[in-house]
């Protein structure tokens, strides 16, 4: 079965919603494909004491604000869900789900989106998958002669698979820190990192984050010099946990080490430490391979794009995979200007 809509956004994440959002004020036809069973994006498989590094002020989507969760200053991630949940509906944007997309192709005058349920034939696509679903792991040394369990932060759940173990935790960004000090307690654990890590001021919360992201935008757009994007500041928001767990000395972190043997980390200066279960917090890459048949991508895998819109196809959208779609786009409060810029262009393109 072939469909025909003007618009195709793939992903029903954040980004996802906040593109139809636009897309639904001015009044497109475009729907919505999503690979997930039900709304939230990533945020449903997070781990489960997950808190935002940004108030719920500062977390909101186009239109409508994130309510405050009871008692708590900074949301749980089953609170960002349900926003999502209430958003799609509230908006009554179409999305259609379970739905994957596994390619893109040129089609004419438009672009064909396959599909496990059919393809849509379009006159314009926004990508809007998301990083959680192609984790990043370094390539160390000695990795896969390692005989304890290994996991990415995408399989990581809470404490209790690990009580009583020796774990090793790699990263020194939020969730590296996070993760950290959800096993503090219960483990026996050593946090490695690259380099030593920056706590934010415990009075400062992401929201220092999205102001600098701010305040990059404005640099961009009045052609000033770039002042750097929320990732280039990599610091760790000191939410209640990792404070906690920080000031009671448990969150003390060693340098990288330098290969793994079978029975745990091995440093430079030959000193060891045995591991029962390594956890690789090291970050994500943009989950991009639907859009191989059009031969977009460059050096690191990004493809170019201005503003949002890939320079050599133009009409294929990207919208928050990080700060080369717009800056603190990957973002819940980030994504909105981006989004809003994307529908404008697409609006002008197809009518
Ligand atoms: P996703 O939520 O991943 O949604 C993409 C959707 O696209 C998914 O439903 C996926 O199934 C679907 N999809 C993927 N491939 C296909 C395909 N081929 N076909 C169809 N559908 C597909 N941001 C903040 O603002 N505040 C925070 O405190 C914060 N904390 C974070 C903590 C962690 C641990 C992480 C990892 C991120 C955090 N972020 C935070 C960043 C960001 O808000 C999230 O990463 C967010 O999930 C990104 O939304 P998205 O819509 O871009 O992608």
């Amino acid at each position: 079965m072939t469909y025909t809509t003007q618009v195709v956004v793939i992903g029903g994440g954040q980004a996802g919603l906040s593109v139809g959002y636009h897309l639904r004020r001015l009044g497109l036809d475009f729907v919505i494909l999503d690979a997930q069973a039900e709304a939230g994006g990533a945020w449903q498989y997070t781990w489960e004491s997950l808190h935002l590094f940004s108030p719920a002020a500062y977390s909101s989507l186009p239109g409508r604000p994130m309510p405050v969760q009871g008692g708590q200053a900074y949301p749980d991630a089953g609170h960002v869900v349900g926003y999502l949940s209430d958003y799609e509906r509230r908006y009554e944007l179409p999305v259609h789900r379970p739905v994957r997309v596994s390619g893109v192709h040129r089609d004419g005058q438009l672009l064909r989106v396959e599909t496990d349920y059919g393809a849509w034939r379009a006159r314009a696509v926004i990508s809007a998958t998301g990083t959680w679903w192609r984790p990043f792991l370094p390539a160390v040394p000695g990795r896969p002669d390692f005989r304890g369990r290994q996991l990415h932060t995408v399989e990581y759940r809470g404490p209790g698979d690990f009580a009583g173990q020796r774990v090793v935790v790699v990263g020194g960004g939020n969730s590296g820190a996070q993760i950290a000090a959800d096993l503090a307690h219960d483990t026996e654990q050593t946090w490695v990192t690259q380099r030593p890590p920056r706590f934010l001021a415990d009075d400062i919360d992401g929201r220092a984050l999205f102001d600098a992201a701010t305040a990059r935008r404005r640099a961009l757009d009045e052609g000033r010099t770039d002042t750097g994007g929320v990732a280039s500041l990599g610091d760790i928001v000191a939410v209640p946990p990792v404070r906690e767990a920080r000031d009671a000395g448990l969150l003390k972190a060693s340098p990288m080490f330098v290969r793994l043997d079978r029975d745990g980390i091995v440093w430079a200066d030959g000193t060891r430490a045995e591991a029962d279960a390594v956890i690789w917090c090291t970050g994500f890459r943009p989950a991009l391979s639907h859009l191989a048949p059009l031969g977009l991508r460059g050096p690191r895998g990004h493809i170019a794009t201005a503003g949002t819109r890939s320079v050599d196809e133009p009409r294929l959208h990207l919208l928050g995979y990080g700060d080369w779609t717009g800056p603190a786009s990957a973002t819940l409060i980030g994504v909105g200007r981006p989004a809003r810029d994307a529908a404008r262009e697409i609006a002008a393109l197809v009518r």
